[in-house]
């Protein structure tokens, strides 16, 4: 018999299943009794907290520490805040002399007293979030709650009346009294050649690969001009001097995100909406017009985004758009309008954009083609019109979208219809408390985009948003 089977035959114990923040939040919130065993069933569940965004670079590469967090460190949780500035010295000694120069662009906020406001490198929110665990664990052993890391896929749950049961990619099996599934999103999009000798699926996990041909000179073109993007830049500058780097971005709008600027004091935009909007356009005109009203009181993007943020988490959609189908309607487009990232690298952006270094192409990736020393772009216009671009090397920074799976665990939830698709959004849907049809099974995704009978107005793609989230599920299954 295998271990997980050995542990909890016959003695249920509650699953976490996933190892990034959200897991870590159903851990830290969840209430358990003295003799109770918790077992994380994570990919690298041993890292529990740090996920596919916050994990530790590999020790020696120029680009470790490379990619930060999309916002001021107070947004993402003002104790990551604290912890920052606490161990400020630590950070500084081992920032010192990487490239691209992250605390000379840190700088002007360290001085201001304001190290809140800085984005740190998401490893850092990672050791953080390890020291959150830490403290956790320990909280529980204290309580007598036993609580087991173990390093695995989960690819499977079968609900019994008994137990669930939830099967490992090694065909173990540990049976639970609660799941709580946490398997952050799906794949990126699949665009046809984005897998090949000049062109990586992804940035992350590819840096070796990518970085030869920025070495030796590449133009290197991203799919995509989110944060995935932003990373690649920042690769680039770790690897070589600005005016070195060749660098075009293939986007549907061509923009650069805005940045996402903090400023002394802190202040939020407080939108000022009615309630009882009969459609999704007749609210979005008024979000428009507040957010318009934000701009001209001088209200910065940081400012606006947070204060609509913190809106929606104190006053769900429905209380603005009763109709469930015209609120479905609502997050897609405020997604675009409250969008905003990594302070540093869109300032770099724009200094490059400037200097020639860095281009922006409007326009969808319809596919890549390999040539002998490069590859060849096929865009669609504006116009759905087809024209091509030879670059160098690839990079696929579309998130996800069409054809994007789910790990094998949440494929057969779908299947099964224990996690819901949402219609309009296609988002996932699931029941109050982060419930799926099994009462004993609970899920949360940054692609949730309902739970019961709130829409989600902003998207879930947020460490605060999740853990907060994560807070509510847990006083719902407490009440
Ligand atoms: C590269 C990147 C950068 C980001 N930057 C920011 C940022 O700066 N600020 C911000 O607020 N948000 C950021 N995000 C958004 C991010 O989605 C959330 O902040 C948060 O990290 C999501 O946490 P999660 O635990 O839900 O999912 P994830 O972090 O994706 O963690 C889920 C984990 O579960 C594991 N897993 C999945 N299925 C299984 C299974 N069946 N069995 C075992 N293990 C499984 C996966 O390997 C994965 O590591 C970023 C996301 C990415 C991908």
């Amino acid at each position: 018999m295998t271990q997980l089977t050995d542990l909890t035959k016959d003695r249920p114990a509650h699953v976490i299943v996933g190892d990034g923040i959200t897991a870590l939040a159903f851990l830290e919130t969840g209430t358990f009794a003295q003799g109770d065993h918790v077992i994380v069933m994570g990919r690298a569940a041993t890292s529990l907290g740090r996920g596919a965004a916050y994990a530790a670079g590999e020790a020696g590469t120029p680009w470790r520490f490379a990619y930060l967090l999309n916002s001021p460190a107070d947004d993402i949780d003002p104790a990551f805040a604290k912890w920052l500035a606490d161990k400020w010295d630590e950070i500084a000694a081992t920032m010192s002399g990487r490239s691209p120069n992250w605390l000379a662009a840190a700088g002007p906020l360290v001085d201001a007293g304001d190290i809140y406001g800085v984005n740190a490198p998401r490893e850092f929110y990672g050791d953080f979030m390890a020291e959150v665990l830490a403290v956790r664990r320990a909280e529980l052993e204290t309580q007598g709650v036993c609580v087991t890391l173990h390093d695995c896929d989960a690819v499977a749950l079968r609900t019994t009346p008994t137990a669930i049961e939830v099967e490992t990619a090694t065909g173990d099996v540990a049976y639970a009294h609660h799941v709580d599934v946490a398997p952050g999103g799906p794949s990126t999009m699949d665009i046809e050649g984005h897998d090949g000798p000049f062109a990586a699926p992804s940035v992350f996990g590819h840096e070796h690969r990518i970085a030869e041909h920025i070495k030796a000179g590449a133009e290197i073109c991203c799919i995509g001009g989110n944060a995935a993007m932003l990373d690649v830049l920042r690769l680039c500058q770790s690897l070589i001097p600005d005016d070195q780097i060749k660098f075009v971005v293939c986007a549907p709008d061509g923009q650069v995100p805005p940045p996402l600027v903090p400023r002394m004091p802190r202040r939020m935009t407080q939108p000022n909406l009615t309630t009882g909007h009969e459609t999704a356009d007749g609210f979005l005109s008024e979000v428009a017009r507040e957010i318009d009203a934000a701009k001209a009181a001088g209200d910065e993007t940081r400012e606006i985004r947070a204060g609509f943020r913190a809106h929606f988490l104190a006053n769900p959609l429905h209380s603005f758009v009763p109709d469930i189908n015209e609120a479905r309607r609502v997050p897609g487009t405020l997604r675009h309008w409250l969008r905003g990232g990594t302070r540093d690298t869109i300032w770099d952006m724009h200094r490059l954009i400037d200097a020639g270094v860095v281009r922006m192409v409007q326009g969808m990736v319809a596919g890549v083609d390999h040539l002998d020393t490069g590859a060849r772009v096929r865009l669609l216009d504006v116009d759905g019109r087809e024209t091509t671009m030879d670059t160098g090397f690839v990079v696929n920074c579309a998130g996800a979208g069409p054809h994007s799976v789910y790990d094998p665990l949440t494929e057969g939830l779908l299947r099964d219809g224990m996690v819901g698709v949402a219609p309009i959004n296609r988002g996932l849907k699931v029941g109050a408390g982060c419930q799926t049809k099994d009462a004993r099974v609970r899920f949360l995704a940054p692609s949730v985009t309902e739970i019961g009978d709130e829409v989600m107005a902003m998207p879930l793609y947020d460490a605060h948003m999740l853990r907060t989230y994560v807070r509510r599920a847990q006083a719902k299954t407490t009440q």
